[in-house]
């Protein structure tokens, strides 16, 4: 089979040949307090990339003082149109330096180039475009009250402060993207930690921030780990509010832990997102959805389409078109223009999705494409189709966060409401998906479905200005659109007497 590496861009080499890489604290890229480092690894081979600093409680203090010094000076004078210019320079920024990015990108975390070049970044470049726009239409309202006609009632939306961002490692820029745009378009201060496994990328769109002109200390990028770092970001007295993306289970450490000082708290987790086929479904559209819709991103996206409810009428010949597909996307490492599937991010969830594949085919499923780790070096798990699945299996159940779809057939047609309280019946909350050409069983399957997000006829699709996040246990609060704005700000009355 024919291949196409990518040549790396002389910014990577530059990049990757300048470490350990820093941490960024207050404008500048800095060595950790304690000088410890770790690696990151390029999960196509298993090899190290660079070594990276780490962060720990003294840095997170660093970087809060930084926060809070840049919040009190010139970040307090800058104006909402200055502030929605950095983020459009910053956008521009990013444009000039999609390739290296990309590449970047596709190096730490694996995933295939040319997903990299047409999802991942045109998505990061928009989204700050779009908070850029935000930034001078932060309003208040002007209230009547009952109280007096001589009271004048208004509100403002002022930013919480200093704010820290926890975010994982499936689209480690692009998650960076999502919390900083309606952090700084809102006008807080920021500490993010980046997850352990990609910190590499969000370390370049420091450098992209420094050079917008952001007033030092207004974005602080720290490396490191969750029980270290991510702790001492959670449990900081002055750090305001804490947004999280990652797993169900660091969520609820979260919300324990930001109980300390009553911290404001926005959760992303887990989905475990039911995709149902209806009979009457544009057949090929519905195959190529749900192929998209569990292997894009290695099966690595929270919304995944990891339940898989296909009518029975219809059920087989589904299956074996979506084996037939799966079988042919091209596995391989993410730097080579032809490939479809990479890796997954790390040896860790390497060994978790395997273990996965065991307990499927344990319990009694039958996997009809995949189910087979294969050999290093790299972390490669081929798409997975498990047919013969029931509700109580494990793996219908549980979140794998790999490229292992649970197709279950059901039965009901005048009856949606079976399929509906199955597709229900999970702790999770994300997202969800429905194949139908009937107008009416759409929308009333849509409103029935118990998900932050319902795609009818289409899945995983995500634009800045469309509201993301979770219902149950995946997490509340919503990302994107004017709907971030909201984890951003404390709104303030303000009662003047005018007589
Ligand atoms: P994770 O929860 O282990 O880690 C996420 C982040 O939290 C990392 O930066 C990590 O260092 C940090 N962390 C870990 N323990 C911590 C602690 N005790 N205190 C503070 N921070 C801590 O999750 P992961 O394995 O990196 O990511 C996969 C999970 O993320 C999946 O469950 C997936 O569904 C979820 N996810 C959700 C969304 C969403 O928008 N809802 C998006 C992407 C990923």
């Amino acid at each position: 089979t024919s291949s196409s590496p990518v040549e790396l861009h002389p910014k990577v080499k530059a990049f990757l040949a300048d470490g350990p890489k820093k941490l960024f604290i207050g404008g500048k890229f800095v060595e950790s307090v304690s000088g410890k480092t770790f690696p990151s690894i390029n999960p196509a081979n298993g090899e190290v990339l660079v070594e990276v600093y780490e962060a720990d409680a003294p840095d997170v203090d660093r970087a809060v003082e930084a926060a809070e010094r840049a919040l009190e000076g010139p970040w307090s004078k800058i104006s909402p149109s200055e502030r929605g210019r950095l983020l459009w320079k910053l956008a521009d920024l990013i444009e000039e330096n999609q390739e290296p990015l990309a590449q970047l990108e596709t190096l730490d975390n694996g995933k295939p180039i040319r997903e990299t070049r047409k999802a991942d970044l045109p998505l990061v470049i928009d989204h700050f475009r779009y908070y850029a726009g935000w930034a001078t239409k932060i309003t208040g309202d002007t209230l009547s009250n009952s109280v007096s006609p001589y009271l004048f009632t208004y509100t403002r939306r002022e930013p919480i402060g200093v704010v820290g961002q926890i975010i994982p490692w499936n689209f480690p820029l692009l998650m960076a993207a999502w919390k900083l745009g309606a952090a700084l378009a809102t006008g807080n201060v920021v500490v993010l930690k980046t997850a352990e496994q990609t910190p590499l990328s969000a370390l370049y769109l420091a450098e992209l921030i420094q050079e917008a002109g952001f007033p030092d200390g207004v974005v602080n990028i720290l490396s490191g780990f969750g029980p270290t770092a991510g702790a001492a970001i959670v449990r900081h007295p002055r750090i305001r509010k804490v947004a999280f993306t990652g797993s169900t289970e660091v969520g609820k450490i979260i919300m324990r832990e930001a109980a300390g000082n009553l911290k404001r708290v926005s959760l992303e987790l887990g989905g475990k997102s039911p995709n149902i086929v209806f009979p009457d479904a544009d057949f090929n559209r519905a195959v190529k959805g749900a192929l998209h819709g569990i292997f894009f991103n290695q099966g690595q996206v929270c919304s995944a389409g990891s339940r898989l409810f296909v009518h029975k009428k219809v059920y087989d010949n589904f299956l074996s078109d979506l084996t037939d597909y799966a079988s042919k996307l091209k596995q391989g490492p993410g730097l080579d223009e032809t490939t479809e599937i990479g890796p997954l991010v790390s040896e860790e969830q390497f060994e978790r999705v395997t273990g996965y594949l065991n307990k499927g085919k344990e319990e009694g499923a039958k996997p009809l494409v995949g189910g087979e780790p294969k050999p290093g070096p790299g972390y490669f798990v081929p798409p997975t189709v498990f047919a013969d699945v029931h509700d109580r299996m494990t793996i219908a159940k549980e979140e794998i966060f790999g490229p292992v779809v649970a197709a279950m057939p059901f039965d009901d047609e005048e009856q949606i409401a079976d399929v509906i309280r199955r597709a229900n019946d999970t702790e999770y909350g994300l997202a969800a998906g429905v194949w139908t050409t009937d107008l009416r069983k759409a929308h009333r399957v849509a409103h029935a479905l118990q998900a932050g997000t319902v795609w009818v006829n289409c899945y995983n699709v995500f634009d800045a200005n469309v509201p993301f996040g979770g219902y149950k246990q995946s997490g509340f609060g919503r990302e994107m659109g004017h709907y971030a704005l909201d984890l951003y700000t404390e709104v303030k009355a303000v009662w003047v007497n005018i007589e």
